[in-house]
C-alpha cells in the first residue's frame, strides 16, 4: 500500500483523517491475514525511521516517523487522533511527516521533517500520564525529532511533554500565536504572485476574495487593506466577517459563494480541500493564494489550475510563516527576524514560479522540486566526515 501524496502542515486539521479513513479496510478478502509491509512504506518516500511506543500504564500507544533529517532535526506536531486502525495511523504519520520535509526545506530553515500520532480518544481528560509518556517517546529519540501541537493537542499537553524532554516546541507563554507571522508570509506571498502576473506587486485597487476571517484572515485581511486592495470576504462565523467588514472596508458575501466572486486573487484561508473538482471551474479569478493547508483537494487539481491558467501560490510554500514561527522559538529568535523570514516567501514564490516555466511543470510540482534539489545540496556537502 502506498503513502499518500504528503500534506503541509504543522498544523494541518483538514485532510488527515478523512484520508487516513480511507486506508482503513485496503480491499482486504474476508479472513485475509493483515499483512503490512513496513519497510515498503518506508522505501516508498524513503522515511528515515519510525519509532512505536507503547506504555502498558497509561495505554499510551504512539508513533514517531522521521522521513528525513538531512537539513536538521525532523520537526512536526503530534497528532492525537482515533484512528480506525493502527495501519491508517501510520500511513497518515508518515505522509504528514513527509510533507514536513518538504514544508521546512522551502521554508530555508534547518529543520527536517517528522511526525507522531497518539492513537486515542483525544477529549480525554486523562493528559498528564499519556502525554508524559508521549515526552519520554520524544525523549529517546534524543533530539532526532522534535514535536509541537497539532490536531487534538493542545500548548498544555506540550508543558506534559516538556516535563521529560527538551525536545518540544509551542510551549505557554513562548512564541505565541503564529497567525500574524504566517499572514505577512502570506501577504508577501500574494505579492510575488502580483509581481510574477501583473509585473508590479503593488496590490493597490486589486480585488481579493478571502475565504475565512480568522486568526490568519483577520491579519492578512488587515495588511492588504492597508496597501489599497478591494476586499471580499465571508466565513461561517457573521461576528468574523463583521471586523473584517468594518476594520478593512470589506463587503461580506455567503460562504458558497465566494468561490463566484469575479477578483484578481482568491486567498483560502479556512479550510483544506477547497480546490477540487466544483470549485475549480467555478472560480474567477488570477491568482490563488492563502494560508489554508493542503488546498488541492487531490494533485490534479494543481493541474486543472494551470490549464485554466489561474497562478497557484503552493500552500506549504507561501504558509510556511507558522513553521517560521516556531523555528524562531526554537533558536530564540527575536520577532523582527521571524518576520523577516516569513518575508522571504516572496523570494521562494517567484523561484517556484520560474522553475515551473523553465521545467514546464505546474506550481505544485515546481515547489517539491525546489524543496528536492535544497535537500540534495546539501546532503552532498554533508556527506564526508569533519
Ligand atoms: P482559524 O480557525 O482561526 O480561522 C479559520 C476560519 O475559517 C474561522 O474563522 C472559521 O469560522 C472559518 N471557516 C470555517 N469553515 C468555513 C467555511 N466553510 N467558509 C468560510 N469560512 C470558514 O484558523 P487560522 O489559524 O486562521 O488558519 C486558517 C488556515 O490556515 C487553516 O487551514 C490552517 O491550517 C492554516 N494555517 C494556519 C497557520 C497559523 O499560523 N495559524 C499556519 C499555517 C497554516
Amino acid at each position: 500500500m502506498k503513502a499518500p501524496a504528503k500534506s503541509s502542515g504543522l498544523s494541518s486539521p483538514a485532510v488527515s483523517t478523512p484520508e487516513a479513513r480511507a486506508v482503513a479496510d485496503p480491499g482486504r478478502e474476508p479472513g485475509e491475514r493483515d499483512r503490512l509491509d513496513l519497510f515498503a512504506l518506508l522505501a516508498e518516500h524513503e522515511h528515515e525511521q519510525v519509532s512505536l511506543y507503547y506504555d502498558p500504564s497509561t495505554g499510551y500507544r504512539g508513533i514517531i516517523a522521521i522521513h528525513s533529517t538531512v537539513l536538521g532535526p525532523a520537526l512536526g506536531g503530534t497528532r492525537f487522533w482515533s484512528y480506525p486502525s493502527d495501519e491508517a495511523a501510520l500511513i497518515d504519520c508518515l505522509r504528514l511527516a513527509r510533507g514536513m520535509t518538504y514544508k521546512a526545506a522551502v521554508a530555508g530553515l534547518n529543520l527536517g521533517g517528522g511526525k507522531s500520532v497518539i492513537i486515542g480518544d483525544n477529549s480525554t481528560a486523562r493528559r498528564e500520564a499519556l502525554f508524559r509518556a508521549h515526552g519520554r517517546h520524544v525523549e529517546s529519540l534524543k533530539g532526532r525529532y522534535i514535536t509541537a501541537e497539532d490536531v487534538g493537542t493542545s500548548t498544555s499537553d506540550m508543558e506534559y511533554i516538556k516535563a521529560e524532554t527538551n525536545h518540544v516546541t509551542g510551549l505557554i507563554g513562548r512564541s505565541g500565536d503564529p497567525s500574524p507571522v504566517t499572514a505577512y508570509g502570506v501577504y508577501r506571498g500574494i505579492k510575488a504572485c502580483a509581481r510574477y502576473r501583473y509585473d508590479s506587486d503593488s496590490l493597490a485597487g486589486k480585488a481579493v476574495a478571502l475565504q475565512g476571517c480568522g486568526s490568519v484572515g483577520y491579519h492578512l485581511a488587515k495588511l492588504l487593506f492597508a496597501e489599497g486592495a478591494d476586499i471580499t470576504c465571508t466565513d461561517i462565523d457573521p461576528r468574523r466577517v463583521k471586523r473584517v467588514v468594518e476594520e478593512c472596508g470589506a463587503k461580506a458575501v455567503a460562504s458558497d459563494a465566494i468561490y463566484d466572486v469575479r477578483a484578481n486573487i482568491f486567498a483560502p484561508c479556512a479550510l483544506g480541500a477547497v480546490l477540487n473538482d466544483d470549485t475549480v471551474q467555478r472560480l474567477q479569478v488570477e491568482i490563488v493564494a492563502g494560508a489554508a493547508n493542503n488546498q488541492l483537494a487531490e494533485d490534479r487539481h494543481g493541474d486543472l489550475l494551470e490549464r485554466r491558467g489561474i497562478t497557484y501560490a503552493p500552500d506549504y510554500v507561501i504558509n510556511g510563516g507558522g513553521l517560521i514561527n516556531v523555528n524562531a522559538e526554537l533558536h530564540g529568535w527575536a520577532p523582527e527576524r521571524a518576520r523577516s523570514k516569513a518575508g522571504e516567501i516572496y523570494d521562494t514564490l517567484l523561484r517556484v514560479f520560474e522553475i515551473a516555466r523553465e521545467e514546464r511543470v505546474p506550481s505544485y510540482q515546481a515547489a517539491d522540486r525546489l524543496a528536492e534539489q535544497r535537500i540534495a545540496s546539501i546532503a552532498q556537502v554533508r556527506r564526508n566526515f569533519v
